[in-house]
């Protein structure tokens, strides 16, 4: 091979290059978007997509707005409102905290973002055709708080746009994290549309039973019907939710969701403290139901282990597990007896 001499990346390189960790697909663009929302502090997420998330994909929030002198920034790389010092990021409360998503979805679509804060007259926006990354700041209308709209997903990338799936399996993917993103956050009313048709209507859901008919109306009305309501709090680690009778299992691991301080998460160490604590009461081969939220103080989790922040690492995993484990053991052993008589609502 001749000799190369060596070049730092261009910005969009770079951009292009990070996009490969964070965005896979339309549903990781929407997820990036709604934890962008929540972290504005919104109360209202109304999702809007068009053939999957292939062809547009448009988060609208109520949230706190970017400012307009602030407006080209939220696009560039390395560029965040969320963390300052290693110490914020050590306590870290936000979902977002690297600045690298909307850098990385502006690299490989169009994107439109449009944002006022309540304190501004007028609502303003910067648009990328992932070229060059530098954007121009126009007037827009909005009312308070964001609107952002990826086109074209990978039209830039041929290479990535191969791995799509179909309009049908983008979506599935797509509702997916939204259903978890609702259940993350019962306080904030979402809504999607696919192709113009009303998919999720959902008011923020404040009582339990608000909060019943919404895991009802995302997961499966027969998983309410046939779960325990668990609250349970212990040496600063807490757990609520519910969790599903063993009698009402799956074949495969499709209803599990567990949240940690409010963030999705899969990990080892819960898993297998769930999976202990069913041992006796499952059949072989069956799966879990449950919807679990753990809540801990933001220094005993670090979140910084992957670009897609679906990992976490616990500082006292043993506690942690046992915590787990031990809580949802006695909740289950409750209800043994009852086993094949009436559901528990
Ligand atoms: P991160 O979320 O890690 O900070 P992002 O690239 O996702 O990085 O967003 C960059 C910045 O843009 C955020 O830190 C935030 O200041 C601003 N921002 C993005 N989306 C929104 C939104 N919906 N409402 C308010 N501000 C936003
Ligand atoms: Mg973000």
């Amino acid at each position: 091979m001749a000799e190369r001499t060596i070049e730092i990346l261009s910005p969009r390189l770079a951009n292009q290059i990070a996009a490969g960790e964070v965005v896979e697909r339309p549903a990781s663009v929407v997820k990036e978007l709604i934890e962008n929302s929540l972290d504005a502090g919104a109360t209202r997420i109304d999702i809007e997509v068009e053939q999957g998330g292939l062809k547009l994909i448009r988060v609208r929030d109520n949230g706190r707005g970017v400012a307009k002198s602030d407006l080209s920034l939220a696009l560039a790389r390395h560029a965040t409102s969320k963390v300052y010092s290693l110490d914020e990021l050590e306590a870290l409360v936000s979902l977002g905290f690297r600045g690298e998503a909307l850098a990385s979805v502006a690299s490989v679509s169009r994107l439109n973002f449009t944002s006022k804060p309540a304190s501004q007259a007028d609502a303003w926006q910067v648009q990328s055709q992932g070229r060059d990354m530098l954007t121009e700041v126009t007037p827009a209308a909005h009312t308070d708080g964001t609107s952002v709209e990826v086109r074209d997903l990978f039209f830039n990338t041929p290479a990535r746009r191969k791995f799509l799936r179909t309009e049908k399996t983008e979506f599935s993917h797509l509702e997916e994290v939204i259903k978890r993103q609702a259940l993350s956050r019962f306080d904030v009313g979402f809504s999607l549309r696919h192709n113009n048709r009303t998919i999720h209507a959902l008011r923020p859901a404040l009582t339990i039973t608000e909060q019943q008919r919404r895991i009802a109306a995302l997961l499966n009305p027969d998983f309410m019907l046939n779960s325990i309501l668990i609250e349970t709090e212990r040496a600063g680690l807490k757990m609520t939710g519910w969790v599903g009778l063993p009698t009402f299992s799956r074949s495969s691991a499709d209803m599990q969701y567990f949240f940690v301080n409010g963030r999705v998460v899969r990990d080892r160490v819960i898993a297998h403290a769930v999976k202990q604590a069913y041992r006796d009461v499952l059949f072989h081969g069956r799966q879990p139901c449950f919807v679990l939220f753990l809540e801990l103080d933001s220094l005993g989790v670090d979140v910084n282990v992957h670009p897609t922040k679906h990992e976490v690492r616990f500082r006292d995993q043993r506690l942690v597990h046992d915590f787990l484990f031990s809580q949802l053991h006695r909740a289950l052993a409750e209800v043994r007896p009852q086993l094949g008589a009436e559901p528990l609502v």
